[in-house]
């Protein structure tokens, strides 16, 4: 199994491709894209193309199934480091990176760094690599520490960083890395990706989910673990049979944000969820308002030509609680009491609708 694992990136494979076979691969590279859309795997397949005990490097065509191929995979090859997040911290410490130990789950674990390992003789490949996930969260010191590797970087070492913009990253840093940027998925894509990994079984909740997961299939998995599927179906019907049923909307959303055991970012996580479903579909209401094609997926469809049946005010008033709902948005991101502002958020989406928007129900 070699690249035709990977979706969606075929200019970078080919990239790769050239520079190997010309034998010009840099030493360092910065991979740029969202969360969720594969760069992880692909550095993988990349490494595999560099290990392959197969296919030489300069074909850069892993076989996918040799011993180093497979080790990669798992991670347990001797010559790749992978550095990630210390699990429940979001973040990944100075001795990481630059060695030391800290308490992992009341046990101390000890670390050499990446910036010693990477200087190790490889053992059973001809390179070492270093990948290091979510390279934004990198603190000060670490960055420090990598660029001091960069600048005489060992001989044949590669070192790729995984981020999500440039705008988290040092100049420094980008300036001595090789940038590659990776463009979210197509929700087909996506779509491939979920049944083939066996996320969901129906081709039509995978290609549902695919469309509201925004090109990342890790947020579609996300999205999958805490059944948000059901609960965007629940509220788009919520939506399209309003306005007798804002009560409902009410109890439906609090119930679904004010949940004691959420942290607070959990919570504003809900929020921006839900909100991204409200504005979709008074997005689609606009668009049909305005005589255009409808861009959603079929649920979401359904929900906004139903919606439109009933509407009897104009495109203004479908922006006006657009705009609403953008501004409940931004003050759940100031902390504000999530209740409380869920409430007014109903409540004004009920007050716009009834003055402008819906017939009043008799
Ligand atoms: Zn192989």
């Amino acid at each position: 199994m070699g690249w035709h694992e990977v979706l969606g990136h075929d200019a970078q494979i080919e990239r790769f491709r050239r520079s190997l076979a010309g034998g010009r691969l840099a030493s360092a590279f910065l991979f740029i894209g969202p969360d969720g859309i594969g760069k992880q795997f692909f550095a993988r397949k990349l490494t595999q193309a560099l290990f392959c005990e197969v296919r030489p490097e300069q074909e850069c065509d892993p076989c996918g199934e040799c011993p180093s191929c497979q080790q990669v995979m798992a991670d347990t090859h001797p010559d790749l480091h992978f550095v990630d997040l210390v699990p429940g911290t979001g973040e990944i410490r100075t001795a990481q990176i630059v060695g030391g130990s800290f308490t992992i789950d009341k046990r101390e674990e000890v670390f050499r760094g990446a910036c010693y390992e990477i200087n190790l003789k490889p053992i059973v490949a001809k390179r070492k690599v270093v990948i290091i996930n979510q390279a934004d969260s990198l603190n000060a010191t670490s960055t420090a520490n990598l660029l001091k590797t960069l600048e005489e970087p060992p001989p044949g070492a590669v070192l790729i960083l995984l981020g999500t913009s440039l705008s988290q990253q040092l100049d420094t840093i980008i300036s001595r890395c090789q940038v590659v940027s990776f463009q979210s998925l197509l929700p087909e894509q996506v779509q491939q990706i979920l049944l083939q990994q066996r996320i969901l079984e129906s081709a039509g909740d995978a290609l549902e989910l695919a469309m509201i997961a925004n090109g990342s299939v890790g947020l579609a998995r996300k999205y999958n673990e805490g059944n948000l599927l059901e609960v965007r179906r629940e509220l788009l019907d919520l939506l399209s049979n309003l306005p007798e049923q804002t009560e409902r909307l009410d109890e439906f959303l609090s119930g679904f944000v004010d949940v004691k055991k959420l942290a607070r970012n959990e919570k504003y996580d809900r929020i921006e969820f839900l909100a991204s479903i409200v504005i979709s579909c008074f997005h689609q209401l606009v668009l049909i308002l305005t005589g255009q094609e409808l861009t959603g997926d079929q649920v979401l469809v359904q929900a906004s030509r139903k919606m439109a049946d009933v509407w009897e005010g104009d495109v203004e008033t479908a922006l006006a609680c657009i705009d609403r709902t953008l501004e409940t948005r931004f003050h759940a991101l100031a902390n504000a009491n999530v209740k409380t502002l869920v409430g007014a958020w109903v409540d004004d989406l009920g007050q716009i609708w009834l003055t402008g928007g819906f017939k009043v129900p008799t």
